[in-house]
């Protein structure tokens, strides 16, 4: 069953936010069963900085703490698949994590601590990332990643202020 948390804000709420929440429910459902709730601990609340994708309605976390099997990371490439990519794990340069600790998908400083290693999943125009596995702020982020869908559509995409 699909919940959120007492914090998680859906202002700003765009289409394909909508529709991270329906096809990422649908998947820990199909993958979990009915005993573990797909539960949104983030949305467009005020933890991250305006602009950023959660800002937008773009961007969703949600709980992995449940989740024993299948893996996390099975779980995560599952919901990148059912965007669309091949689920394949994604690299994230190392340099980047050096020079920036703060994951992809939020900007510069939004996030103070990050212990855990980013995981991230090929998910067509969605990123789809285990942020701080295995750390105490460990959950799955997906968002639209709309710049990197104009760019595939041969459009120009603006986000909203
Ligand atoms: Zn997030």
């Amino acid at each position: 069953m699909l919940k959120l948390r007492p914090n998680v804000s859906l202002f700003n709420l765009q289409p394909q936010g909508h529709l991270i929440l329906q096809v990422v429910s649908a998947v820990f459902l199909e993958e979990l069963g009915r005993s573990i709730d797909c539960e949104v601990t983030s949305g467009s609340d005020g933890s991250h900085m305006p602009g950023s994708y959660h800002a937008q309605g773009l961007a969703f976390d949600f709980s992995l703490r449940p989740v024993i099997e299948p893996p996390k990371t099975r779980l995560a490439a599952a919901v990148a698949r059912a965007f669309g990519g091949s689920g394949a794990e994604v690299l994230i340069p190392a340099a980047a994590v050096v020079v920036d600790p703060t994951p992809p998908g939020h900007p510069a400083g939004s996030v103070t601590r990050q212990p855990g290693p980013t995981r991230a999943y090929a998910a067509g125009d969605f990123d789809v990332l285990i942020e701080d596995l295995g750390g105490p702020n460990e959950h799955l982020h997906v968002e639209w990643d709309g710049k990197r869908a104009a760019a595939r559509a041969g459009k120009v995409w603006e986000p909203k202020a």
